[in-house]
């Protein structure tokens, strides 16, 4: 084996690595160049960065639910697109996202998606793996791209099934896996009336949707991905089909883990927290903390949701959430979940369902695998404030809140980046 500590596309890295399997003291040798880790261990050679006690390095953390909204047509530029995206991404700690297909050109065939691929490549920053989006008539025209199904209406100018259509939407989709909105439509349909969103969007539209598309799914042989869950009803859903062997698993928003209808004032943002599904009880929210930590809700996914304050002022849906990612694990840590049972749910098991879906492997730090490391500093505290957001919806529902720590240095493929600028940093050897 070459000597790679003589090549100047390598550089040295020392710190604590932190994994879904616990912690070590280390020090890990980076190419630059094949952006992956070479080496782990005792290594030689002088470290061109070394973190002190106090920071952890992690694998770079996976964000598989984001609204990136890049639309070069016009109607939607004012949001976001993938280089805003992004560089809130790396401000957050994210170096792989998934992008959701409800924008004015949704990827439903496979030109469509090479237009999509084409803007994601030209202008992000980190990795984006994109869904296809079930639309009528639709045929899994990839194989390597995971799918999304809005089983009930939520943002944009898409369809939305319920289980009258649904079924014969999927059925070409046997095998594969895709994400599900899941709110019945019927049921929203019978609550249009009531004072608030919350009401008109209640819980067990959630649990309803839940139970009709493990049916389908079940007989269709289709991995379903349920979306944002937000009740305690709709988590035991999931669980009694696990039960009886079914494949499903299920994300959770940082919204939904932190926030609920009671607490929300609370918070300085309080009267923009409107998304879909919207927020529920204190008794949900705490259930869904419960399944984050015994592993019953699979991952973390912010459904970051670019709308200015404006746009949430006259109604729209969805909070942006990609630049606290990292910061928000800070303070799920000191609300009592361990760091490897964050990292699991941030980085490994994410990295385990987009494992067929992108270029390279992620989720921990062994060599081979791609150098996209989030680096925390948990030495003091981040006080939110709406100047350092870097998505270009220009606020945070966390403003005012302090994050027990934040995000240090994201490594996007062997290139160090500064979160709060996204700027490349140069090491000492001056080719990271
Ligand atoms: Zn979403």
């Amino acid at each position: 084996m070459p000597d790679s500590s003589t090549d100047s596309s390598t550089w040295l890295i020392e710190g604590e690595l932190l994994e879904s399997t616990g912690s070590c003291h280390s020090r890990l040798r980076i190419c630059s160049d094949s952006g992956t880790i070479l080496e782990r261990g005792d290594l030689d050679g002088t470290p061109d960065v070394v973190w002190p006690e106090g920071v952890i390095v992690c694998p770079g953390f996976i964000d598989i639910h984001v609204h990136c909204r890049d639309d070069p047509g016009g109607s939607q530029r004012h949001k976001e697109d993938y280089r805003s995206a992004s560089e809130a991404a790396i401000h957050g700690g994210v170096v792989l996202l998934g992008d959701m297909p409800n924008n004015p050109d949704p990827p439903i065939d496979a030109d469509s998606y090479r237009r999509k691929r084409q803007l994601a490549d030209e202008k992000s920053l980190v990795d984006v793996v994109l869904y296809g989006l079930l639309a009528s008539g639709g045929r899994p025209y990839r194989n390597d791209i995971p799918w999304k199904c809005y089983f009930g209406p939520s943002v944009g100018d898409i369809d939305s099934w319920g289980d009258s259509a649904v079924a014969e939407v999927l059925s070409p989709f046997s095998g594969r896996v895709v994400m599900f909105h899941a709110e019945d439509p019927a049921i929203l349909a019978t609550n249009t009336d009531r004072p608030t969103h919350e009401q008109r969007r209640p819980p067990e539209a959630e649990v309803v949707a839940i139970q009709t598309i493990l049916t389908i799914c079940k007989q269709l042989d289709i991995h379903p991905h349920i979306a944002h869950l937000s009740t305690a009803d709709g988590l035991s859903v999931i669980e009694e089909a696990r039960r009886c062997g079914q494949h499903v698993t299920t994300e959770v928003a940082p919204h939904h883990l932190c926030f609920d209808i009671e607490n929300r004032h609370q918070f300085e943002c309080g009267q923009w927290l409107q998304m879909n599904p919207p927020l529920r009880s204190a008794t949900d929210r705490l259930a869904l903390m419960q399944g984050l930590i015994s592993g019953a809700i699979d991952c973390i996914a912010t459904d970051h949701a670019p709308h200015s304050i404006a746009e949430n002022d006259e109604g729209i849906s969805g909070v942006p959430l990609l630049d606290t990612f990292g910061g928000f694990l800070c303070h799920l840590a000191r609300e009592g979940v361990p760091w490897p049972v964050l990292i699991d749910r941030a980085s490994t098991t994410p990295a385990r369902l987009f494992g067929a879906f992108h270029d390279g492997v992620l989720g921990d730090l062994q060599p081979g695998t791609l150098a996209s490391i989030t680096v925390i500093d948990l030495r003091e505290e981040w006080l939110v404030e709406r100047n350092q957001i870097r998505s270009r919806a220009g606020w945070s529902p966390f403003e005012g809140v302090r994050f027990p720590g934040r995000v240090a240095e994201t490594v996007i493929r062997g290139k160090r980046r500064d979160p709060a600028t996204s700027n490349r940093i140069v090491t000492a050897q001056g080719t990271s």
